[in-house]
């Protein structure tokens, strides 16, 4: 049995070398060509001084050195930091100070960022550039890396199932970002469970336009790939015309993923250029909710029902809706094989029936060891029996498909009631003058807190507060509708597209 990923896609490599794994702006990388330059990348770090367990991080975009990165850390025995490129001096000197990080590698403007944070990072010995970087650092090219490791023959011990693979900082929607330890068990017991749900095989072709600094692009798009030995077509980021373009021509494209706002857009591209992609085997929605409209204007258009799946940072992959059977929008289906999940009370934490919310928990061989030097926050997390705490509430829909309804520290009490921003926003969006809306709760003096609900209205739609408070009104329960409507231009959203409520909630309070 293999101990980790790496070694799974080691061996594919050793059995069948010259199959094409990854393309990437016009380069073509076999499973040979690339294992060759991990193994080169790994022994250039050691040949560095970096010793197992270390931290490195890739402050990179998608990019074929981001994967030979990726693997090559792992092949040195060290551990994997990944970082959003939208991350700026706060984030950046937040997370690489937590992890100790010791060497990042990065490009000219992540090189820019970091040099201004020297002293507060003694950590930071030195970074890797992939293109010429400003001096302020010591620092040594990608290439020089690959070479001097080519040149060396320095043994590389696989890493142990137990071995720490990565710390994985959660996107930092409901605060500051955690490291999630991750293992390679984990990772491996993952990605074997979503490519044998999805059907994964080597003859899929991946078209895959997601950040790798997420779980959702790496450790499902590009980790799957390897797993089953199919290939994938990388791209630096999701561009719609390009992407578009692709599913439209390339007829060996088997696979896409995407977040929502993603879907979006591909869809308004498609409407605008008349252009629809040909038929694939899969399309994969995660990582924010996907609203029922969406999903069905895009299976009108596109002849193909998504399938959504609902993962995290700390667990990867949770549950999925049926590859076989009925992929009921606004449903993520049921737990991955040999995973469980259950929804309790948020109170006794008794498992609730269904048709009742309450808060997701997770548990399996999935599930990561811990927040890096948290012992509170993982202590707070986990229960005496394994279970996880996602700090998702959800509840299972009639059939046993589990619905997501919110996030527990988003939930609103007000007057005693409990109200679920996203049931409210769902109501709103509905109003022909609603581009966007995000509800949440402020406090109040005598209702603990009031539903606050901050709209962004269609190019020249009417503004008109009462209008929407009615509408809420007319469809829901009194006690759910806003107390205050606020109009803006945009909501506040980290990389992957999700509203960053507490950011909104700052400037709500200050205004
Ligand atoms: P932080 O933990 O730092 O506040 P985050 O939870 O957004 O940030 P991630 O680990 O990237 O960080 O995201 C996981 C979360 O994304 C889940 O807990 C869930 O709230 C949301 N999510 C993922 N998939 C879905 C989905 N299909 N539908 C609804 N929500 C989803
Ligand atoms: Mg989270």
């Amino acid at each position: 049995m293999p101990a980790s990923l790496l070694e799974v896609f080691l061996d594919h490599a050793r059995h069948e070398p010259s199959r094409p794994l990854l393309s990437f702006e016009g380069t073509e990388y076999s499973r040979g060509q690339l294992a060759e330059r991990v193994t080169a990348f790994a022994r250039g770090l050691k040949a560095r001084g970096l010793a197992p367990g270390e931290r490195v991080a890739l402050f990179l975009e998608n990019s074929d050195a981001f994967v030979i990165t990726w693997l090559g850390v792992q092949a040195a025995g060290c551990v994997a930091v990944l970082v959003n490129t939208a991350y700026r001096q706060v984030e950046l000197a937040h997370i690489l100070s937590d992890a100790e990080v010791k060497v990042c590698v990065t490009g000219s403007s992540g090189a820019s960022e970091l040099v201004p944070l020297r002293d507060q990072l003694p950590s930071l010995q030195w970074l890797i550039t992939v293109e010429p970087a400003p001096s302020g650092l010591p620092a040594v090219a990608f290439d020089d890396v690959l070479a001097q490791g080519a040149a060396s023959t320095a043994s590389l011990p696989l890493p142990r199932a137990e071995d720490l693979a990565v710390l994985g900082y959660t996107s930092g929607t409901t605060g500051r970002s955690k490291g999630a330890m991750l293992q390679h068990r984990q990772l491996l017991s993952n990605v074997r469970a979503v490519t044998e749900a999805w059907r994964w095989t080597d003859a899929d072709r991946l078209l895959l336009t997601l950040p790798l600094f997420h779980t959702h692009g790496l450790m499902v798009g590009l980790h799957g790939t390897l797993f089953t030995g199919a290939s994938v077509d990388l791209r630096r980021r999701f561009v719609a015309s390009e992407a578009l373009t692709a599913l439209h021509d390339d007829a060996s494209l088997t696979l896409f993923f995407g977040v929502p706002t993603l879907y979006g857009r591909l869809l308004e591209e498609s409407r605008r250029t008349g252009v629809t992609p040909r038929p694939l085997r899969l399309w994969v929605s995660g990582s924010a909710p996907l609203s029922p409209q969406l999903c069905l204007d895009i299976e009108a258009r596109f002849g193909a029902r998504i399938l959504e799946r609902y993962g995290m940072t700390e667990t990867l992959m949770n549950t999925t809706q049926p590859y076989d059977g009925e992929r009921r929008p606004g449903t993520v289906g049921m737990p991955f094989p040999g995973q469980e999940a259950r929804v309790v009370d948020v109170r006794s934490r008794q498992p609730l029936p269904r048709g009742e919310t309450g808060e997701i928990e997770v548990r399996g061989p999935h599930v990561f060891t811990g927040y890096w030097r948290r012992p509170d926050a993982t202590q707070e997390a986990f229960d005496a029996d394994g279970w996880f705490r996602t700090g998702d509430l959800g509840e299972w829909d009639p059939d046993g498909f589990l619905r997501i309804t919110g996030r527990a520290r988003e939930l609103i009490i007000s007057g005693g009631f409990n109200i679920y921003p996203r049931e409210v926003e769902e109501v709103l969006t509905q109003h022909p003058s609603v581009a966007e809306a995000a509800v949440l709760g402020l406090p109040d003096p005598d209702f603990g807190e009031q539903v606050v609900a901050v709209i962004v209205p269609h190019p020249g739609a009417p503004t008109d507060a009462q209008a929407l408070v009615d509408w809420c009104r007319e469809r829901l329960a009194a006690f759910k509708k806003p107390r205050r409507v606020v109009f803006t231009d945009a909501l506040p959203r980290n990389a992957l597209g999700k509203v960053q409520k507490h950011i909104l909630k700052e400037r709500l309070a200050a205004s």
